[in-house]
């Protein structure tokens, strides 16, 4: 993990790289909030722990305009004072999380390696094919935004489907990655299965976002630009 410490005290924060590097963190210092923008916009940091009164830009606004420029990486603010109204605009300025100085460096690095952990989960990209989305992370499907209520096997089915969305899947392909046995070739599971996902994610009337494929499989795209 590559951390920046933003931190105009050289005692400060020579004291946090260090114990962030004997932690096995890597580090990057900045002493003023400018170069710390500037660093933080140019390499991709896990983390940046920032001070708030720095000198050329103070942390809510480097914070801030981090933000602005869509920088998503977590950013832990630290204070000398224990104010409600600072945690409130540290946190209103796209701060992740909020330390009081003195802290035990224990707790920083703790700190640090949640924020990563949540960072870690939420990037994790939802599956989109036309009206269709589904949220790996939350194992959420929606259709035109309306939530779809689908079984363990159902879902694994869709998710394969979806993660190769444009491609032709043999039944046997689909088989072992969502059922994990050898196909049967006289077993007709997969075709059951696409045939519950298909009442469950298509609209009425309308041309099936699962379309099958003579002789080989299934292929799943958006049926609003399959037709064409
Ligand atoms: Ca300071």
């Amino acid at each position: 993990m590559r951390i920046l410490v933003v931190e105009d005290e050289h005692r400060m924060a020579l004291y946090i790289s260090q114990a962030l590097i004997e932690e096995g963190f890597a580090v990057d210092l900045a002493h003023d909030g400018a170069r710390g923008l500037e660093l933080a916009q140019t390499y991709d940091y896990d983390g940046v722990v920032l001070d708030l009164m720095l000198p050329r830009l103070d942390g809510l606004a480097l914070c801030r305009r981090l933000r602005e420029a869509g920088r998503q990486v977590p950013v832990l603010i630290l204070s000398a004072r224990d104010m409600v109204e600072d945690r409130v605009r540290g946190l209103d300025a796209g701060a992740d999380d909020y330390l009081i100085k003195p802290f035990a460096v224990a707790e920083l690095t703790a700190r640090l390696r949640a924020l990563q952990r949540r960072h870690q989960r939420t990037e994790i990209p939802t599956l989109t094919v036309g009206a269709l989305e589904l949220d790996p992370a939350t194992r959420v499907v929606r259709q035109a935004g309306r939530a779809v209520s689908l079984t363990q096997k159902e879902y694994a089915l869709l998710e394969y489907l979806m993660r190769r969305s444009g491609y032709v899947l043999t039944r046997s392909m689909i088989a072992e990655h969502v059922w994990d046995f050898t196909f049967d070739h006289a077993s007709n599971v997969v075709d059951v299965y696409v045939k519950h996902l298909r009442g469950k994610i298509d609209e009425p009337g309308r041309q099936s976002f699962i379309q099958a494929v003579r002789g080989v499989g299934y292929v799943l795209r958006d049926p609003a630009t399959a037709a064409t």
